[in-house]
């Protein structure tokens, strides 16, 4: 569809992802003329995650949610393992209830931006938005293959990549020790074998997270999601560390993972229907731009860097469609100040620090800074394993427990440093 570029809107969102698609939706219902232009040919052509979404968020901003969303399963067993060339120590979660659930991010983010589609906002896919269109230093609409369309407000959702702020300088060049890569497998097997290798009922799903060898012992992890007649199979490395260390290619890493011991069984007979690779902010506070708002812009989701990575599980999809839903809550109050000044658009940045995404982004800063030290993803899984190999296979006589892992730790690093990491997971700095 083309633009219509003679037309004013009230909102112009760049991109159709969870955050543009949320912010599109919730304005719309409010009665704003609202386009959003993405760049896939459909929206969530070009996004990828690994495969758990937190429901709640989503069950507030969108009616009908729980019914009509393309959900997958909802997740009821939860796995944390740590790997070795050793062997494989996990710890398992198993409920009857759940909070989360898994999803293709490109059914959900088409979902989303249906249901702003439904309310009334315009989606205009195909389209890539070259840059933000400023005068007197004010957002005054978008640029796309030389034509210029004109709105009172910029809503810049565009991810992580956030390539039109920065040709703003709006906020500063993204830096590798700020992201991860991802890479992903989905791999059909069908529900039957599912069900039966992954020990699950129809409907219930497994989040599966690895840390250790599976990533040659760089920071970052693996995952495995259960879908429902698929499987979604990837790792995520820090970019800085995939760059220094990882003397391959990292596809060739997730293919070592998917051809070793377990998943060689869990997965046998099945083909893969999908791969890819995309970028996720992994700094926490520290990639968050200094202000998300400006006069007549405002920055949602994964370009404001809003991403939690606590190592055994991780929330980008909630955080950023909770944005998009506050900046509309933001707009719809700075319209009725009478203008989208930066001064009225500020009211955003109080919304989201009283709401959750900020809360949970500094309660959680500590760990996320954590997460990106070398030896959380050696020394555990070494200590772990070392531990419960002493503890599990012996000829005459067995180890005490303290014995074991006071063996397995020799040599291995300092116990100072450990407490530390381990006040740091339980307390925060
Ligand atoms: C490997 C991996 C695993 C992940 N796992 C999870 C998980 O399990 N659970 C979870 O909650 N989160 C996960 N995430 C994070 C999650 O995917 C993101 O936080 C979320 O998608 C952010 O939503 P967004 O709308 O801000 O950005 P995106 O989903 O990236 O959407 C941005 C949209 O903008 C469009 N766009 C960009 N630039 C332009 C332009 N110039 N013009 C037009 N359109 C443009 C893009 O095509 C895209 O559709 C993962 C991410 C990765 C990479």
């Amino acid at each position: 569809m083309d633009p219509p570029s003679a037309t004013k809107f009230d909102v112009a969102i760049v991109g159709a992802g969870p955050a543009g698609a949320s912010a599109a939706y919730t304005l719309a219902r409010k009665g704003f003329k609202v386009v959003v232009l993405e760049r896939g040919r459909t929206p969530g052509s070009k996004n990828l995650f690994g495969g758990r979404v937190y429901s709640h968020p989503l069950e507030l901003i969108f009616e009908g949610f729980k019914n009509e969303a393309p959900i997958e399963r909802w997740t009821k067993r939860e796995v944390l393992s740590f790997v070795t060339e050793e062997g494989i120590v996990s710890v398992e979660y198993a409920s009857g209830s759940s909070t989360s659930f898994t999803a293709y991010l490109s059914k959900l983010s088409a979902w989303m931006a249906s249901k702003a589609e439904s309310a009334g906002a315009i989606l205009v896919t195909d389209v890539r938005v070259d840059d933000i269109l400023m005068e007197n230093g004010k957002a005054v609409g978008i640029v796309s293959g030389g034509d210029r369309l004109y709105a009172d407000v910029v809503v810049i959702a565009e991810g992580v990549n956030r390539l039109l702020c920065e040709r703003r300088n709006i906020t500063p060049q993204l830096s590798p020790e700020e992201v991860a890569l991802g890479v992903k497998h989905v791999i059909r097997l069908g529900t039957d074998k599912i069900n039966d290798r992954f020990g699950l009922d129809s409907n219930e799903g497994l989040a599966w997270f690895l840390i250790g060898k599976v990533t040659d012992y760089l920071p970052g992890g693996a995952f495995l999601y259960t879908n429902s007649t698929t499987v979604s199979l990837g790792i995520v490395v820090f970019l800085s560390h995939a760059m220094k260390k990882v003397k391959r290619h990292i596809y060739e890493v997730l293919e070592d993972l998917r051809t070793s011991p377990p998943f060689t069984r869990l997965l046998e007979g099945g083909s893969l229907v999908e791969y890819g690779s995309h970028l996720t902010p992994e700094a926490g506070l520290k990639m968050m731009p200094k202000k998300l708002y400006g006069d007549g812009f405002l920055i949602v989701g994964d370009a404001a860097g809003l991403l939690i990575n606590l190592g055994y599980t991780v929330r980008g999809v909630d955080l950023a469609a909770f944005s998009g839903y506050l900046a509309a809550e933001a707009i719809e109050e700075a319209h009725s100040l009478g203008s989208y000044t930066s001064h009225n658009l500020s009211c955003y940045e109080r919304k989201l620090n009283d709401s959750f995404v900020m809360k949970e982004m500094k309660r959680h800063d500590s760990v996320q800074k954590l997460m990106s030290k070398s030896h959380i993803f050696e020394l555990y899984p070494q200590v772990l394993v070392g531990t419960t190999k002493r503890l599990f296979e012996f000829e005459e006589a067995s180890p005490k427990l303290l014995e074991a892992a006071k063996e397995s730790l020799k040599g291995k690093g300092s116990k100072f440093k450990m407490l530390l990491d381990a006040i740091t997971l339980m307390r925060g700095p």
